[in-house]
């Protein structure tokens, strides 16, 4: 009976873990799609794209679709959410991850001990026609909405064609997520014990937002794939610039490659098969994780090779596309990642800045 219940755990918990790490869908995911929108070509300031189409309001155009009322931003937001849902047989989280120095694209998804915890690569998904909301089918919206012959079909197009790219951008956004492009989904590790930056992020979106208001845009080609027979837009995963002896900084390359080089995930540190971030390369500090708390953790602040002098916690930048308003998270900052959870006391805490709540 003992061994069927810890086969059970064991069970629930591996399901449960592919999403563990994961930007929080309702609140962080939400936010950074919005917030994108509000930066790219759709907004008043961005260009007032959709000033072509005769809407009037940008992003704030509300747009019907089966009798609910969104606007465009919140059509977005609302893919950006809905990419994250579904139960554990339904979910789409299993395809949510992208290692950028795998042989090939078609070994980059998620690969656990589980049998059933194992996902395509997100770029794939982002193109697979088993998606319902991939890349061609926001394309064949977007096609529909500008031939549909009624204003109720235009504008159910139109919205579908928005929560397509909310889809697309929520991929993206995980691949600023160190776990998600480090094949980092392990179950013992998400039971809520170790606080994680993604709880950070979803409990303080005020901060979080503060730090999106320096958009950098990537430097990459939108011509073609890096690998041939895909789709463009994986450029913005992956360019096949980083092969795990090249750590890059800078925004000439996919957001997988910044992010699978310069930052840690939390079962990753020191991982033979990622050999960037570099631990000798780092400062190695301790410090308490959030205000108050019984331990102290270690920090790892990259000093060489790559994005260096990176500080503090995440600090969101946002990355903008042009076309029609793509864009996602840049975690500019989080050269580190903690790791053990001693219980000494509290020491001076590291010099350099706390965000608020953590
Ligand atoms: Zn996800």
């Amino acid at each position: 009976m003992y061994k069927k219940i810890t086969l059970l755990l064991f069970a629930f918990l591996g399901f449960y873990s592919a999403n563990s790490w994961a930007w929080n869908a309702e609140k962080t995911h939400k936010d950074l799609s919005e917030k994108a929108a509000e930066y790219s070509v759709l907004s008043l300031t961005g260009g007032d794209y959709l000033k072509n189409f005769g809407f009037s309001k940008n992003i704030e155009e509300p747009l019907s679709l089966n009798g609910e009322s969104k606007s465009v931003k919140e059509w977005i937001g609302e893919g950006g959410i809905k990419e994250d849902a579904g139960n554990i047989f339904t979910a789409y989280y299993y395809h949510h991850f992208h290692n950028p120095i795998a042989t090939s694209w078609n070994q980059a998804g998620l690969s656990t001990y589980y049998p059933w915890i194992n996902g395509m690569s997100s770029l794939l998904w982002a193109q697979n026609t088993t998606n319902p909301w991939n890349w061609q089918e926001a394309r064949d919206y977007y096609y529909l909405a500008l031939t549909s012959t009624t204003d109720t079909e235009r504008q159910a197009n139109f919205a579908k064609t928005f929560q397509g790219l909310g889809h697309i951008i929520h991929l993206i956004e995980d691949a600023a997520q160190p776990a998600h492009v480090r094949d980092d989904a392990h179950p013992l590790d998400d039971i809520g014990i170790i606080p994680q930056f993604e709880n950070w992020a979803k409990d303080n979106r005020t901060t979080a937002s503060s730090f999106m208001s320096n958009p950098i845009f990537p430097a990459v080609s939108f011509n073609s794939s890096a690998e041939a027979g895909y789709i463009p837009i994986t450029q913005l995963w992956d360019t096949n610039q980083y092969n795990g002896s090249n750590p890059p900084s800078g925004i000439a390359i996919g957001l997988s490659e910044y992010t699978n080089a310069n930052f840690f995930s939390e079962d990753t540190i020191n991982a033979s098969n990622f050999p960037y971030p570099d631990i000798t390369q780092t400062t190695i500090t301790e410090r308490t994780p959030y205000p108050n708390a019984p331990y102290q953790r270690q920090y790892y602040l990259k000093n060489c090779c790559g994005e260096v002098k990176v500080i503090s916690f995440p600090q969101l930048t946002i990355l903008i596309t042009t076309g029609i308003g793509l864009a996602q998270p840049f975690p500019k900052s989080l050269s580190l990642m903690t790791m053990s959870t001693k219980t000494t006391a509290p020491s001076s805490p590291a010099p350099w800045v706390t965000p608020p709540g953590f």
